[in-house]
C-alpha cells in the first residue's frame, strides 16, 4: 500500500495512481487527461494542480463507459474547475521575481534577461538566480522546476537521512520528484519518495512528512500500529497532518506546471 497526500480539498474520490502516461483529451479550455491503470479498480476524477482533470481508468474500460462516466459527474467537474481557478488566479502564474524556501529559510531573488541565443538557461548563485529565455512560460517553469530537484537533492536528502538515522531505518532508496498531488510516498520495496515542493513548507510539516513516510518502512499502512510508531516520534502529528494536506496553496504555480 502506499501513502499519499491529496492536493485538493473537494476530492473525497481522489486517489493517486501514477503508472502510465496520461492521454490528452480535449475538452474546451480545461485540460482534461484520460489515464488507463493498471491499479485502478474503478473510473477516479481527480484534480491535478493548476489546470489539468483526470479521468483513471481500469484498463480496458470502453470509450463509451468513459464518456458516461464524465457526463455522469458534470456537477463535480465543474466544481472542480471554479475552486482550480480559485485557486489559481492568474497573479499567481506570472513567472516568479522572488523565491522563497519557507523550510530552510532561503531567499533567491529572480532576475529576467533576454535570451542571446535559442537555448534558455538558468543560473544561480546563493540568492539570486539569472534565467535567460525565450518568452514561453512553461519553458521558465521547467528551468526553475530543474533548478528546484537539484536544490531539494541538496537540502532535504541529508535531512531525511538524518531522521530516519534517529529513528533507526534505513529506506532502500530516497528519490526526490515534482509531483502535483502528493508530498511523499513510501513503496512496498522501502523506496521512499519526496516531493521537492517540500521547501515551500514550515521545517516543522517536512520533519513529519519524513517520520511518516519513514514509519511507513516498519508498517506499509495506516494502521494503528503505524500511527503509534509516528506518535512516538512525532507527538503532535495530527494537527501537522492536517497542516501539512492546506500547504499545497504554498507552492508557487511554476512547480505544479508542464
Ligand atoms: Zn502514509
Amino acid at each position: 500500500m502506499r501513502c499519499t497526500r491529496d492536493g485538493v480539498r473537494v476530492t473525497e474520490q481522489l486517489r493517486l495512481l501514477d503508472d502510465d502516461r496520461p492521454k490528452p483529451v480535449s475538452d474546451g479550455g480545461f485540460e482534461m487527461v484520460i489515464r488507463e491503470s493498471r491499479r485502478a479498480k474503478s473510473l477516479i476524477l481527480q484534480m491535478i494542480p493548476p489546470y489539468t482533470l483526470e479521468v483513471v481508468v481500469p484498463r480496458g474500460t470502453r470509450p463509451r463507459a468513459v464518456k458516461k462516466f464524465i457526463d455522469d459527474n458534470h456537477r463535480w467537474i465543474e466544481k472542480a474547475r471554479s475552486e482550480l481557478r480559485a485557486l489559481y488566479p492568474a497573479e499567481r502564474i506570472a513567472p516568479p521575481t522572488e523565491i522563497e524556501f519557507a523550510a530552510v529559510g532561503a531567499h533567491w531573488d529572480v532576475r529576467y534577461v533576454a535570451s542571446a541565443g535559442r537555448k534558455s538557461r538558468l543560473r544561480s548563485t546563493s540568492h539570486t538566480i539569472e534565467i535567460e529565455a525565450a518568452t514561453d512560460s512553461r519553458e521558465v517553469s521547467e528551468l526553475l522546476r530543474q533548478w528546484l530537484l537539484a536544490q531539494a537533492r541538496i537540502y532535504l536528502k541529508p535531512w531525511i537521512s538524518r531522521e530516519a538515522r534517529g529513528i533507526g531505518v534505513k529506506p532502500n532508496s530516497v528519490s526526490v520528484r515534482t509531483q502535483r498531488t502528493r508530498w511523499g510516498s513510501c513503496s512496498p520495496r522501502g523506496n521512499v519518495s519526496i516531493n521537492a515542493s517540500l521547501l515551500f513548507v514550515e521545517p516543522d510539516l517536512v520533519r513529519y512528512l519524513f517520520v511518516h513516510e519513514l514509519c511507513h518502512l516498519q508498517h506499509l499502512d495506516h494502521s494503528r500500529r503505524f500511527w503509534h510508531a509516528v506518535a512516538r516520534h512525532e507527538p503532535n502529528f495530527k494537527s501537522l497532518d492536517r497542516r501539512l494536506t492546506d500547504s499545497w496553496s504554498a507552492v508557487p504555480v511554476w512547480a505544479l506546471q508542464r
